[in-house]
């Protein structure tokens, strides 16, 4: 007798996250597919179906029934290392200026370590709070402190999470009519060839890549004028992108026109960086024309609700910028101006001040789910690839639990319930098909000794110098 042997069936993906309330594929029609799923295989998204469609066999299986499912949110600006000094108290009245000054001397003690244990709380905290891919941008060298860069990529590589360190750089300290001490500016060319070197190491520019740098001059208060053009030259060079801070507060705009007779997006143009390459942390005080002028360059803008509040910096032009054709990202920037670092708590920040500032049908929870994904992944140069759920982008995606007392009653639109229902956090996040956060903790094990290092390390940051 002969057993007949089964025909071979489809290859299982490896992941299926099936049975959401609501799939919000953020793709290009954007689908939304009630009873949907999600498969995703090597990394990629595979397949997408809706409620009616059979799912493929996986090797494995999340459920996310009740939940919405949505892209993972993409994190355009932030400053992972500052969580060592968050509400830190003799800065938290200052100014932008005042503020900066204040922390600048702490922010002097950084070293690999401490780079390392800031960035392991601070990735695991937005995967917690929904985010896939994160920008840094770590703006402080204090002399002999070592690889900062290599010491988060290390962090992000072994929590899985997707990852975008710039290189930040300052060059004019307070003897040369900057901001910062002497102690944690560089030399233009000492910054140059270490970010060639960290492009060198580090960059993938490969479909579905886990890290790419960026080059990140810090602001026009604190870098020359000369290392804002060379960067700009060394990045076309590489073909990486730029990132600085531009228009965060109306000081700026005062210091650029003593300083160099012309406004901040004048300054910005002047140094070669208008163009589709950069995208520009804040961008509040932008006039009417430097909005079209982005618009037309098409640089992008990483929007940061909850800093430009808690800063009093005002507020940033957003559907404007967008009507304009500049792509808005979402950021949570530093962990000491804006202490949190949940893109979900950032997403509704968003949606408030949209509506604050434009009425009400001027931002929708879907509005800001579109920055939060799809408008971050064009801040990064990565349109098509993140933020959105379709055949051939990245297995990123956030699976958000819509229940509780916080949910009761919210039947009619997951997507906004998502935003204005809450606050909620991430039930699975997951990170090109592999999960980061389970059931709302993180998978990766050994977060309370981190925790212990970490506050160690924020005492001695802290101490009075
Ligand atoms: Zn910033």
């Amino acid at each position: 007798m002969t057993v007949p042997v089964p025909a071979p069936g489809p290859r299982p993906v490896d992941l299926l996250v099936r049975g959401a309330e609501l799939v919000a594929t953020m793709d290009d029609r954007r689908r939304e597919l009630p009873g949907g799923w999600v498969a995703v295989t090597d990394g990629l998204v595979s397949a997408v179906g809706a409620a009616g469609d059979p799912p493929p066999p996986a090797r494995r299986t999340l459920a996310a029934t009740g939940c919405l499912v949505t892209p993972g949110l993409v994190n355009t600006h932030h400053h992972i290392f500052q969580n060592l000094t968050r509400s830190y108290a003799p800065a938290v009245s200052g100014s932008l200026f005042a503020w900066l000054r204040t922390l600048y001397p702490l922010w002097a003690r950084l070293d690999e370590e401490a780079v390392y244990v800031s960035a392991h709380v601070g990735l695991t905290e937005l995967a917690l709070g929904g985010c896939t891919t994160t920008t840094d941008h770590l703006y402080v060298h204090p002399r002999g402190a070592g690889d900062l860069i290599a010491a988060e990529i290390a962090a992000a590589r072994e929590l899985g999470m997707r990852f975008h360190p710039t290189r930040g750089s300052m060059s004019l300290s307070v003897k040369d009519g900057g901001l910062p001490p002497d102690s944690v500016v560089q030399d233009p060319d000492d910054i140059l060839a270490d970010s060639a070197a960290l492009v060198a190491a580090h960059h993938d520019p490969a479909h579905g890549a886990m890290v790419r740098i960026a080059l990140a001059p810090c602001s026009p208060f604190s870098v020359s004028p000369e290392l804002m053009r060379a960067t700009a030259e060394l990045a076309e060079k590489l073909d990486v992108r730029l990132h600085t801070h531009l228009a965060e507060d109306p000081q700026e705009d005062d210091y650029c026109l003593a300083t160099y007779g012309r406004r901040p997006v004048e300054h910005f143009r002047d140094l070669g960086w208008g163009g589709d390459r950069a995208w520009v942390a804040h961008c509040i005080h932008p006039n009417a024309a430097e909005v079209a002028q982005l618009g037309a360059w098409g640089t992008g803008v990483a929007h940061c609700p909850s800093s430009n509040m808690i800063l009093g910096g005002g507020l940033a032009p957003v559907a404007r910028l967008r009507a304009a054709g500049v792509p808005v990202g979402l950021g949570c920037d530093g962990s000491s101006s804006a202490d949190s670092a949940s893109l979900w708590l950032e997403a509704r920040t968003a949606m408030l001040l949209g509506r604050l500032r434009g009425g009400a049908s001027a931002m929708s929870a879907r509005d800001t789910l579109e920055i939060a994904t799809r408008g971050g992944a064009a801040c990064l140069g990565r349109t098509g690839e993140l933020g959105e759920l379709s055949v051939g982008a990245a297995g990123d995606l956030v699976v958000w639990p819509l229940d509780g007392i916080a949910f009761a009653g919210a039947l009619s639109d997951p997507v906004e319930a998502w935003l204005r229902c809450g606050p909620v956090a991430a039930r699975h996040t997951v990170v090109a098909g592999r999960t980061v956060v389970e059931n709302g903790a993180p998978v990766h094990p050994g977060l309370d000794d981190i925790l212990r290092r970490h506050r160690t390390i924020a005492i001695a940051i802290q101490r009075n110098p």
